[in-house]
């Protein structure tokens, strides 16, 4: 006697069932996503608290701020960026193309770094703003996963400036503010000009 085979149902409970898994389906598969808050507001300007509770609910969090990060086109997102002033960031320089680089860091400090560079720049929160920003060539960072363990992290290139952008807004930095007075002071003009066409 077979025994995966489904009981036969009458048609209105097949239907009912359909329904309920679709319902299932979407509810699994539209992920929650966060809104990107804007410079300047004063969310982007605070240190984040440092995370002392590893729970469930920060792994989901982690998982929203990955999506949210893809739903926006970036390749990271740090916590503050959706409002919430903690230091966790997630990063994917590879958008998605190689999963196993999909990057979470916690409470991260850099421990060693080395050489510099100088590359254009964007940030979710200062959309339309590209600017060359000099970042060291390599970094080694430390920081704790979604479970609390530790770990090391080292980068060059495009992976060092992502982490150190992402950082930055860690502790309230963004990167307009490591250009020179003069060029910053031009964004911002540009900035308020968006603003007052209501494209901001
Ligand atoms: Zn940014």
């Amino acid at each position: 006697m077979p025994t995966e085979t489904k009981p036969k149902l009458d048609s209105a409970a097949e239907k009912r069932l359909a329904r309920q898994m679709t319902r299932d389906a979407v509810r699994k598969s539209a992920p929650k996503l966060h809104a990107v808050v804007k410079y300047p507001d004063p969310v982007l300007a605070k240190k984040g608290e440092v995370v002392t509770e590893f729970t469930p609910e920060l792994a989901q969090l982690v998982e929203e701020m990955f999506d949210s990060m893809y739903a926006a086109e970036g390749i990271g997102l740090a916590a503050p960026q959706i409002g919430i002033s903690k230091q966790i960031t997630v990063i994917d320089v590879s958008f998605k193309e190689r999963p196993e680089e999909k990057l979470v860091l916690i409470n991260p400090e850099v421990v060693d770094r080395r050489g510099k560079q100088v590359e254009e720049e964007g940030c979710l929160s200062l959309p339309e703003i590209h600017e060359k920003v000099q970042r060291d060539a390599w970094v080694k960072v430390r920081a704790q996963n979604v479970r609390g363990e530790f770990f090391e992290m080292e980068g060059e290139e495009l992976l060092a400036r992502a982490m150190l952008h992402e950082i930055d807004h860690l502790h309230g930095i963004l990167f307009i503010d490591r250009l020179s007075r003069l060029k910053r002071d031009l964004v911002l003009r540009r900035i308020r000009k968006l603003q007052k066409n209501g494209d901001w």
